[in-house]
């Protein structure tokens, strides 16, 4: 099964990445770690790439596109794969969905987690870390996932930890808005992209605001 799946920062992406990723045996494929993949293994597309990385810019699409091919025809991706990430634009879309044509690729579906803009910014700004686990999860704006809370101060609801974290790239409002504007453009962005690939694949829209059992459940019903 080959997906793509879209999610804005904080729809919770990543986790629900992770609990297809382990339900079907299929890797979740992050650009970021094909980066630093190529990167480290010093392939020409990494080395490429690494100019551009250096220089502060944006790795260009006819670079990352032969990376995640790349990536896709490994041997982990037998089975099929979940991409997570890309692509952002509609530009990296109409350029993706042709490589994978000329590739004879199947791409079987997207799923895309539906939140609005404004509960995907609470629920970031929300988070709370737990030194024990990161996958603890604790979340002030997010009913299921409150810490517990004893005479004013928070503890981890999984352990009981006291000193949840709160994480400085979390609070950074200025970056979140300019991640969400990417991502919520229906012109050029992440959802004209989504537009684009409904003409092509079957697009699964998922709610992303119950509980992470309630989508996962959705999920599972839906894809089989
Ligand atoms: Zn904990």
């Amino acid at each position: 099964m080959n997906i793509i799946m879209f999610g804005a920062n904080g729809s919770g992406k990543g986790t629900f990445g992770k609990i297809l990723s382990d339900r079907y045996g299929i890797p979740q494929i992050e650009t970021g770690v094909i980066f630093r993949d190529n990167i480290t293994r010093g392939t020409d597309l990494g080395k490429n790439a690494k100019t551009f990385i250096d220089r502060g810019e944006l790795v260009p699409d006819d670079i990352t596109i032969p990376m995640i091919l790349n990536r896709l025809r490994e041997k982990d991706c037998a089975r099929g794969w979940l991409l997570d990430g890309f692509p952002r634009n509609i530009t990296q879309a109409e350029a993706f969905w042709s490589a994978l044509q000329e590739e004879e690729i199947q791409l079987d579906y997207i799923i895309e987690l539906v939140i609005d803009r404004e509960t995907a910014k609470k629920r970031i700004m929300g988070r709370r870390l737990c030194p024990n686990d990161n996958n603890h999860p604790n979340n002030v704006n997010v009913e299921e996932n409150k810490p517990v809370e004893k005479n004013g101060k928070l503890y981890c609801r999984v352990c009981g930890r006291g000193d949840l974290a709160i994480r400085a790239d979390d609070q950074d409002e200025a970056a979140i808005d300019k991640r969400h504007n990417i991502y919520f453009d229906t012109n050029s962005g992440t959802l004209a992209a989504i537009n684009y690939f409904k003409e092509r694949v079957k697009v699964i829209p998922v709610d992303a605001l119950p509980g992470v059992k309630q989508v996962s459940a959705y999920l599972a019903k839906t894809l089989e």
